[in-house]
């Protein structure tokens, strides 16, 4: 168990860019993932709230946006890539936000959500290879699992393999899964 509260949590502020950043700094962990993989529903699951629902308005889909955690970390939500035009992973200020957040002395861990029910795309592999250069902590979290009988299972995770991704984590949004999620999280704090 961790002594972070992730319960005692807040949505603190969206950002455009990491060049700005909240007036008190703090450790942080970034969430990543395609647009729809499930992000806001374990900021929601993590954080035992709603407030990734409720800081989610159109127009916000540019923006990383900063949850306090316990007054010990940020976790930061950043834009899902993929559906947008913004976020397309070869788009140059998408490219320019991730390069400067990974940048981040205080960046602890970065978190990456996959639907593995669906194939890994190119795109996809580029990314995962490149957050795992940035020589970053890389949490790979598989989400939907829950939604997937056996086979499906059994194919995610070789998917999973195939990516080279050797260690991940499975978020079925019960408590148990969560829990394990957050004593990770906790870990790199
Ligand atoms: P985001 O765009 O990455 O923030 O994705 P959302 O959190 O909004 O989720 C997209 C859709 O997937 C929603 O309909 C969610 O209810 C659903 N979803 C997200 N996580 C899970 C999960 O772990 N299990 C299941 N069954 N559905 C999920």
């Amino acid at each position: 168990m961790s002594n972070i509260n992730f319960r005692n949590s807040s949505f603190l502020t969206s950002m455009d860019s990491f060049q700005k950043e909240p007036e008190k700094t703090l450790p942080m962990v970034m969430l990543v993932g395609r647009s729809n993989v499930g992000k806001s529903s374990l900021i929601n699951a993590l954080l035992s709230s709603r407030l990734a629902f409720s800081s989610k308005k159109a127009g916000k889909t540019k923006l990383v946006n900063y949850y306090t955690v316990d007054n010990r970390f940020y976790l930061l939500d950043t834009p899902g890539y993929g559906s947008t035009s913004y976020a397309n992973l070869t788009t140059i200020s998408f490219a320019k936000m991730m390069e400067d957040g990974l940048k981040k002395p205080n960046l602890k861990a970065i978190v990456l959500l996959l639907d593995l029910r669906r194939d890994i795309g190119k795109d996809d592999l580029e990314f995962i290879h490149y957050l795992q250069r940035s020589g970053k902590p890389l949490i790979v979290i598989l989400t939907k699992v829950d939604s997937m009988n056996q086979k499906e299972k059994s194919l995610a995770r070789k998917r999973a393999e195939e990516a080279g991704i050797s260690r991940y984590l499975e978020s079925e949004l019960t408590g148990k899964a969560n829990e394990k999620i957050r004593e990770v999280i906790a870990s790199y704090i």
